[in-house]
C-alpha cells in the first residue's frame, strides 16, 4: 500500500521502518524544515528499548545515551535532601536503560530509513478527503497526492487529529502543570551523570550536564501560576518563568540568567490525549497524537514506538484489510495505554507536590530507592510493562 505519515518525530519514522520491511511505500510529511536534533533528554527503556534493539539501533544508543548515575534532590542551599543512585534501574532492567536527547533518538530512527523513504520537509497537510478507493491529501506547499492510508504521527497538537477527529479540546486531559526546557552552553557547576533537582511547593527546577559543555534545564510548575492567557512568544515564556522561579533559591538566579540567553525555549501544557477511537476510515493515529501519556509517565517515546510497531505489524498481517488491522491495533494496545495514563496521573502529586510537607515527604520517600531490597521492588513495580511484544515476523 501507499501510506502517508504526518510527522517525522519518534512514532512516524518507526512506523515507516516497519512498513518498509513489509514492502509498503511510505511518505513522511514533516512540518519542520529539517529534523530537530538535541532537545530535552528522555529516559528510554522497556518496550521502546526492545523495539530499538530489533531495529539495530543499540550501538548508536550506547554512543548517544547517558548512563545517569544518580538522581540528587537538593534544597534552597544546594544541600542534598533526597534522591538515589540509579543502579537499581540497571538491576531491574538488565542495564537496558539510557537517557538520550529526544532529537538524537529521532535522528537515529530516521537515519535507518532515510535512503528508502521519501521525507517531505517544511510542509503540512491542510485537507484530507477519503472514499472507498483511497485518500487524497492537500499539502500547504505541494499540491495534492493520493494514498491508500494516512497515519497521523504529528505529536501532542496533531493537525491530522484536528482535521479528522475534531478539536484538541475534545481529547486533551490537562494534568495541571506547565513545563519548560532549554539548553545552555558553559553553565557552571557541572555534575557529570547526575540529575540534580530542586523542588519547592508547586515548582521544580532541574539540570542535567551534557557533552560539549552543554546543560539542559527542565522547569515544571502548577498551571494556576499562569495568570492571564498562556504565553505564546519566547519573551512571554521567559517573563513567566522569571515570575514563577524568581525567589526559588538554589541556582535559580543563574538558571534564569542562562534562560535569558537561550534562543529556543520549549514550553507546553503537561497533558494527555485520551480518545475512544484512534482510527477513522483510512486514517489512524499513533504516538502522542493518539494517546500522549505526558512526561510524567517517563515512557512516552517507548509507547509511541510500540504503537508504530504494532500498527505496522497488524497492517502486514491483514494485507489490504486495513480496517481489521486498525481494529486489532486499537484492541491490543488501548487498555494497556489507558493504564499507563492513569499511572502517570497518579504520579503527578509526587512530581511537584503542592505543599512544603509534600515536598519533604517526597524527598524522604525517594531515599527508599537507595536500598537494594525495597528500592528494587519499588522500581520493578513502577517500570514493569504488562505487555508482551508480538513477534510479527514469526506470524
Ligand atoms: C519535557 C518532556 C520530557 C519528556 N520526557 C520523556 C522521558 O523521559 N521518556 C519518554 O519516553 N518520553 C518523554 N517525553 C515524551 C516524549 O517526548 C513523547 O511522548 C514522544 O516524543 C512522542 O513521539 P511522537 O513521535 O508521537 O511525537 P513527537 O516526538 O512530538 O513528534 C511529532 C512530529 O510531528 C511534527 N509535526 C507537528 N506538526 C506537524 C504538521 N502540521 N505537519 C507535519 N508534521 C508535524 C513535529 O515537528 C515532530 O517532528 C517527554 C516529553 C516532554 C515534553
Amino acid at each position: 500500500m501507499r501510506i502517508a505519515i504526518s510527522g517525522a518525530g519518534i512514532a512516524g519514522p518507526t512506523l515507516a521502518y516497519w512498513l518498509l520491511r513489509g514492502g509498503h511505500e511510505t511518505t513522511l510529511i514533516e512540518k519542520s524544515p529539517q529534523l530537530r536534533t538535541g532537545g530535552y533528554v528522555i529516559d528510554f527503556w522497556g518496550l521502546g528499548y526492545d523495539i530499538a534493539e530489533r531495529m539495530g539501533l543499540s550501538a548508536q544508543l550506547d554512543v548517544a545515551g547517558y548512563q545517569v548515575e544518580e538522581v540528587r534532590l537538593v534544597d534552597r542551599r544546594g544541600d542534598r535532601v533526597g534522591g538515589f543512585p540509579t543502579s537499581g534501574f540497571g538491576r531491574a532492567l538488565g542495564g537496558r536503560f539510557t537517557s538520550v536527547p529526544r532529537g538524537d533518538l529521532a535522528a537515529m530512527i530516521h537515519g535507518a530509513i532515510a535512503d528508502d523513504v521519501e521525507t517531505i520537509f517544511g510542509d503540512t497537510i491542510t485537507k484530507v478527503s477519503q472514499d472507498d478507493s483511497g485518500i487524497q491529501l492537500e499539502l500547504e506547499h505541494g499540491g495534492s497526492s493520493d494514498f491508500d492510508l494516512l497515519v497521523g504521527a504529528d505529536g501532542l497538537h496533531s493537525p491530522v487529529r484536528r482535521l479528522i477527529f475534531g478539536p484538541e479540546s475534545m481529547f486533551e486531559h490537562d494534568l495541571g502543570f506547565r513545563v519548560a526546557a532549554f539548553e545552555a552552553r558553559g553553565y557552571r557547576p557541572r555534575d557529570e551523570l547526575v540529575y540534580v533537582s530542586h523542588g519547592l511547593p508547586r515548582r521544580m527546577v532541574s539540570r542535567f550536564t551534557m557533552r560539549d559543555d552543554r546543560t539542559i534545564f527542565l522547569l515544571v510548575f502548577t498551571a494556576d501560576q499562569v495568570r492571564g492567557p498562556e504565553p505564546a512568544r519566547i519573551n512571554e515564556v521567559k517573563a513567566l518563568l522569571h515570575d514563577v522561579f524568581a525567589d526559588s533559591g538554589w541556582e535559580s538566579r543563574q538558571i534564569l540568567a542562562a534562560l535569558d540567553s537561550a534562543d529556543d525555549v520549549y514550553y507546553d501544557r503537561v497533558c494527555q490525549i485520551r480518545m475512544d477511537e484512534w482510527c477513522n476510515g483510512r486514517v489512524a493515529l499513533i504516538g502522542d497524537a493518539a494517546a500522549a501519556v505526558s512526561l510524567l509517565a517517563g515512557e512516552g517515546t517507548g509507547l509511541a514506538m510500540l504503537e508504530a510497531y504494532v500498527l505496522a505489524g497488524e497492517i502486514d498481517r491483514t494485507g489490504a484489510e486495513f480496517a481489521t488491522a486498525f481494529g486489532r491495533y486499537q484492541q491490543s494496545l488501548g487498555p494497556f495505554i489507558a493504564g499507563k495514563q492513569r499511572a502517570a496521573e497518579r504520579f503527578a502529586s509526587s512530581f511537584a507536590p503542592r505543599t512544603a510537607a509534600g515536598v519533604w515527604a517526597r524527598n524522604r520517600l525517594s531515599r527508599l530507592l537507595s536500598y537494594r531490597g525495597v528500592g528494587d521492588w519499588m522500581i520493578q513495580r513502577q517500570l514493569h510493562d504488562d505487555f508482551r511484544l508480538p513477534d510479527y515476523a514469526a506470524s
